[in-house]
């Protein structure tokens, strides 16, 4: 039979080991392997992905050693009790023909936590704590730790490790002069800095035998100033290659970097010429990772010869069957990763499990469970935003009979906004694949029907009301100005904004708004990306950090808030630094602590800092939070429905802190309980 994407589906045969396909789930913290009575949850979260037909599987940073900590008491690998709690783990992926290795990882300066250790005294700007140096006896011992760590896993039945040599962990750290001073043996030239991954790889091969693998996630763009240059990275991975690596895997910048490598707008493989530098130059396979969330595009890189594997490690969580659904053809079908990060590595920031925002089971797989409804209902969804798609869908995916009602033309609500911001096209693929799941879970569609109060009322055994929320109009002397525009009329392109703009609002809408005034229209290139950003990719220079391109912004922009202190601060941690660094770029002033007076034909009045403005701008689009559209249920004084039968969801229950991430969820959670 003609496979549909012929590399990313060939087996991968490693002498020892035979892995199904190339793809790789890359590792990804999820908080489950922190604390042994979540190891039943962390099987069944890596189980799923193994029966999605997953090639190879990377657990998430396991510590060799407690300095190694990434946080107080975090997951380790250091005694025979953690081998009982990873067997769960490796048995259950073992299961579905999947191969599984352990991250073995030491955090070094990142560690949060008093304990730390690097390769000199240097404190990371994005952690409080100073690590201490460690002595030359101390980085043997480390070494050993990781050959120890190697061991016990392969006695816990994985196949392997990956070594994290990358996003500045430890390894990294001394790779790098940045933080590498040392003059010992592990210091000095690059043959002095690569000598501790060297020798971690040398001794797990000793330690683990030549039948295990033992991948080395290395740092091929570090994105720093005093990183490593291409000649520098190229020679580690000849090093690595002859102390005994398997495979080695890209790493793509470190935690403290300031241009951006997973978030939404970085286009699409924007690192694979990191990856095809270092692959022309070794044997062993080399690993392809960062933005890549598509079978067609891991097909592609394959094709080209850039890596011999694909690293995947959201678009995993986002849709764990993403394997299976691409052999079968069926790539429209996966629920593709939007790299929002809102419910995965903003929830890692925020010591919270990672779960996905558009898949709500992921690390929830033992406790949000679709189970078959005992007795069909005739079920109505009033809406047809992320609240309503979710909840129609998997009430329908239980047996119930369902029929979603939408107003609009269209599927999708606010996120047909988002999809239209310059670098969030990727919301998008999330419509892409409700439209599918609608189908495929026979829901009733019913498209620019307006559903009135009572009318569904005695056809329908229970009513879920998704109807969103309607833009919110500030109480401002003026806001009928013909100057004032609302988000959605510019997002949708019914009003154009003139070339001076006030924006009322710096939330998520806020931000996305001013993105959109500023930018051009057109998924942005790799090329023009980099230039922006500041990028080699090659690293001709240490770090890969060139001068950004200067930018000519299209528009003179002002986004305002009421509340003093720090702008742009609603996205996540992850990604509100992005928007922030983009917005000062494009020279958007910013202005807190403001006090709104009125619009007229003179244009924007306020009080600032004490001091009366008027901006004359062309437009004021306002952007100002929303209130929630409930109009078809009766609600008591808390908000809940007065009928038992009716279920509110998404913003039409909460409008305040919207977010996709409770809308999908609470969708789901309902529908799960019908
Ligand atoms: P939001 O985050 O609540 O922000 C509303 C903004 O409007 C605030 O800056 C607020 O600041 C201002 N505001 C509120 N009431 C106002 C009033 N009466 N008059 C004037 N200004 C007022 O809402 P949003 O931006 O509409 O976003 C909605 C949801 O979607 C949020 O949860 C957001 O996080 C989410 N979202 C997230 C992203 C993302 O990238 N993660 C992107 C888009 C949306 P002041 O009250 O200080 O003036
Ligand atoms: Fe991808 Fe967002 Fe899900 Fe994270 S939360 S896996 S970035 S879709």
């Amino acid at each position: 039979m003609n496979s549909p994407y012929p590399h990313l589906l060939a087996p991968l045969d490693l002498g020892f080991v035979t892995l199904r396909n190339r793809i790789v789930m890359g590792s990804m913290h999820t908080g489950l392997e922190d604390r042994f009575w979540n190891y039943p949850k962390l099987a069944a979260y890596f189980e799923e992905r193994a029966k999605g037909g997953t090639g190879l599987i990377v657990t998430g940073g396991i510590s060799v050693n407690r300095r190694g900590w990434l946080l107080p008491a975090g997951g380790t690998m250091n005694g025979k009790a953690d081998v009982a709690n990873h067997r769960k783990v490796t048995d259950a992926v073992h299961r579905h023909g999947g191969h599984i290795v352990m991250q073995a990882m030491h955090a070094g300066r990142y560690g949060y936590q008093p304990f730390s250790e690097s390769a000199s005294r240097l404190k990371s700007r994005i952690n409080p704590f100073t690590p201490r140096e460690m002595s030359t006896a101390r980085c043997w011992e480390v070494i050993g730790d990781f050959a120890r760590a190697a061991r016990l896993a392969r006695d816990a039945g994985y196949d392997g490790v990956e070594v994290m040599s990358s996003e500045g962990y430890l390894l990294n750290q001394f790779l790098c002069k940045r933080v590498n001073r040392r003059t010992d043996e592990f210091g000095g030239a690059i043959e002095g800095r690569m000598k501790m991954v060297v020798e971690v790889t040398r001794a797990i091969r000793k330690a683990a035998g030549a039948d295990f693998i033992c991948m080395v996630r290395l740092s091929m763009l570090d994105l720093v100033e005093g990183g490593n240059t291409g000649d520098e990275i190229v020679a580690t991975a000849r090093a690595l290659e002859a102390a005994g690596a398997t495979m080695l895997n890209t790493g793509i910048g470190w935690h403290e970097a300031t241009v951006p490598t997973i978030v939404t707008s970085v286009p699409r493989a924007a690192f694979r010429a990191a990856t095809a530098m270092v692959k022309q130059q070794v044997a062993i396979p080399v690993v392809a990772s960062n933005r890549i969330n598509t079978p067609a595009l891991g097909e592609e890189i394959l094709a080209s010869g850039d890596a011999d594997l694909i690293s995947m490690a959201r678009p995993l969580l986002a849709d764990p069957a993403f394997a299976r659904k691409a052999a079968a053809g069926k790539a429209d079908e996966i629920n593709t990763c939007i790299a929002c990060n809102q419910a995965c590595l903003d929830h890692t920031f925020q010591a919270k499990r990672s779960t996905c925002l558009v898949n709500p089971q992921a690390c929830y797989e033992t406790e949000l469970v679709y189970t078959q409804a005992a007795r069909p209902k005739r079920i109505a969804v009033v809406g047809a935003g992320m609240a309503g798609l979710s909840a129609a869908t998997v009430a329908a995916q239980r047996g119930h009979d369902v029929t979603l009602f939408e107003a609009a033309a269209d599927i999708g609500g606010q996120f047909n906004l988002a999809a239209r911001v310059p670098g969030k096209e990727e919301f998008g693929e999330t419509i892409r694949y409700f439209r599918h799941r609608l189908q495929s879970t026979g829901v009733k569609v019913e498209l620019g029907r307006r559903v009135a109060k009572g009318e569904l009322e005695g056809s329908y055994d229970e009513i879920v009301v998704a109807t969103g929320v309607t833009p919110r109009a500030p109480r401002i002397a003026g806001i009928d100005h013909p100057k004032v525009l609302s988000y959605p009329d510019v997002l949708l392109g019914r009003k154009a904004a003139g070339k001076r703009v006030a924006v009322i609002g710096a939330g998520g809408i806020g931000i996305d708004l001013c993105e959109f005034l500023l930018a051009e229209h057109s998924p942005q290139s790799v090329d023009s990306w980099a230039k922006q950003w500041g990028v080699d990719l090659q690293s001709s220079v240490p770090g890969g950090l060139v001068e950004p391109a200067p930018l000519a912004p299209i528009r003179e922009v002002w986004m305002l808030q009421r509340k003093r202190g720090k702008m742009g601060t609603g996205p996540g941690k992850t990604t509100g630094w992005v928007h922030r660094i983009a917005l000062q770029r494009h020279g958007v002033t910013m202005l807190a602590g403001v006090e709104y007076v009125r619009i007229d034909d003179a244009g924007l009045h306020l009080v600032h800092a004490g001091e009366a403005k008027v901006l004359s701008v062309d437009h004021v689009v306002v952007c100002a939070g929303q209130e929630s559209v409930r109009d078809l249920v009766t609600v008591n004084e808390k908000g809940e429905p007065t009928d038992a039968r009716h279920h509110l969801v998404g913003g039409a229950h909460v409008a305040t802190e919207l977010d996709a991430k409770r809308a999908i969820r609470e969708g789901a959670e309902v529908a799960a309980r019908l």
